[in-house]
Formats: structure tokens, sequence, C-alpha cells
């Protein structure tokens, strides 16, 4: 009746890490500054875990997609013109501003 957990692989070189240490090497993983057991044992999580799989190409995706955003900032022309309309806008008296 003993319902017992799924034997441990004796090979000991193998570090097991669960789902949620790999979570949170993740971003380290993906930099690449692990050291090598830890990649290894990543590697070989990976092999048997296809959720994590999914979250570290999900991940990937994540940073690449926040590599190729344009920055935040506008050029100064634009701005320029932004500052100008809003300007016209809001800017002293206004005959279509309601009252
Ligand atoms: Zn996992």
């Amino acid at each position: 009746m003993a319902d017992l957990p799924a034997p441990r692989s004796a090979d000991d070189d193998v570090l097991e890490i669960a789902c949620r240490e790999f979570v949170e090497l993740v971003t380290e993983h993906m930099e690449g500054t692990l050291p090598k057991a830890l990649e290894n044992a990543i590697a070989a999580h990976l092999e048997l875990c296809d959720p994590c799989v999914v979250y570290l190409e999900q991940m990937r995706r994540t940073a690449a997609a926040l590599e190729t955003l344009p920055t935040p900032t506008l050029p100064a022309a634009a701005r320029d013109r932004v500052l100008e309309m809003f300007t016209s806008l809001h800017g002293g008296t206004d005959p279509a501003a309601p009252r």
C-alpha cells in the first residue's frame, strides 16, 4: 500500500534543480553567468520539464522584445512640436476653451 516516491537517480554528480530554482536562475542562465554545474543542472532539467522550456522561451522573447524597443525619449524636433501644440491648446487666452 505504501506509495513510494519515484526512486532517485543514484548518480550524485548530477545536480538536480526544481522548477522553482530554475525560475530563480533563468535570468542568469540567459546571461550565461552561471557556474558550469548549474548550467548542466538546468540543461538536465529542461530535458525533463516541458513547462520550464516554455517558460525559458517566453523569457527569451520578452528580453528580445525589450531590447528592440525604441528609446522612450522623443527626438528634439518632435518634442518641440508637441510642446508647441500643447502650448497652443493650453496656453493663455484660449477662445475655444469651455468656461
Ligand atoms: Zn521545471
